[in-house]
C-alpha cells in the first residue's frame, strides 16, 4: 500500500501516473468524491463522481476504507478493491490527503508505505496551478490556504521527496519503492531461498 500525499499542484498526479504506466505491480485505488468533474477528468477512471447523499449512502454503509472532506467536497476510497490488494498481496496506490493517511495507517499499519511530495516554494505552487488553469482564481487561493495546512503534517509520513525537477522526484519515488520491495519482511520466500543455498553449501 503505497500512500503518496501532497498539496494541490506539487505534482503527485504526475508523478503517480508515470508510477503506474512504468511499473504494472501497481494499481491504482480511484476515490469517490462529491467534487465537480475537471474537463480533463473521466468518470471511474480518474474518480468515481457522485453526489453527496450517495456519498453519504457508502460512508453509513461502511463501504469507504477512509474518507475525509478537502476544499469543501468529500473524498473517500473503496474498501472493496483495497482489501482485495490486500488479500492477493498486490501493490495499490492511494492518492489521498493526510487525513486518509493517517486513517489508513490505523488500518493497515506496516503493510503501508507513505511518501509526501513537497512543492520547492509556496511562490512555486501557485505558479502551477495558474499554469494548470482548470480551477477559478478563488478556488486557487483555497487551495494555497490548504496547502500550509496540508505540508504543515509532512513529518507523519515516512518518505519526502521535493518535487524541483519532475524526472528526479519520480526517480527517488521509484528508489522509495524498490527499496521497500526489498525489504526482508516484504519477501517470505527468502526464507526457503536461503536456507537451501546454505544447505546446498554443506554438501559441498
Ligand atoms: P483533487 O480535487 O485535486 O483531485 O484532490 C484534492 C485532494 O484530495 C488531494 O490532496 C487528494 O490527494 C485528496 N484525495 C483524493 N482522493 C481522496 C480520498 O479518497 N481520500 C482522501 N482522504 N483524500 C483524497
Amino acid at each position: 500500500m503505497l500512500v503518496l500525499s501532497s498539496p494541490s499542484g506539487a505534482g503527485k498526479s504526475t508523478i503517480a501516473r508515470n508510477l503506474l504506466e512504468t511499473d504494472p505491480a501497481f494499481r491504482l485505488s480511484v476515490s469517490v468524491t462529491t467534487r465537480k468533474r475537471r474537463s480533463s477528468e473521466i468518470d471511474g477512471q480518474h474518480y468515481h463522481f457522485r453526489s453527496v447523499p450517495d456519498f453519504e449512502v457508502m460512508r453509513d454503509r461502511d463501504e469507504l476504507l477512509e474518507w475525509a472532506e478537502v476544499h469543501g467536497n468529500f473524498y473517500g476510497t473503496p474498501r472493496a478493491p483495497a482489501e482485495k490488494a490486500i488479500g492477493d498481496g498486490q501493490d495499490m496506490l492511494f492518492d489521498i490527503d493526510w487525513q486518509g493517511a493517517q486513517q489508513m495507517k490505523e488500518k493497515v499499519g506496516v503493510d503501508m508505505v507513505s511518501i509526501f511530495i513537497l512543492p520547492p516554494s509556496i511562490d512555486e505552487l501557485r505558479e502551477r496551478l495558474k499554469r494548470r488553469a482548470e480551477d477559478s482564481d478563488e478556488v486557487i487561493e483555497t487551495r494555497l490556504r490548504n496547502a500550509r495546512a496540508e505540508i504543515a503534517h509532512w513529518r507523519e509520513y515516512d518518505y519526502i521527496v521535493v518535487n524541483d525537477d519532475l524526472n528526479d522526484a519520480f526517480h527517488e519515488v521509484q528508489a522509495i519503492v524498490t527499496a521497500e520491495r526489498l525489504r526482508r519482511d516484504r519477501r517470505p520466500g527468502l526464507f526457503d531461498f536461503v536456507s537451501e543455498m546454505l544447505n546446498e553449501s554443506a554438501v559441498v
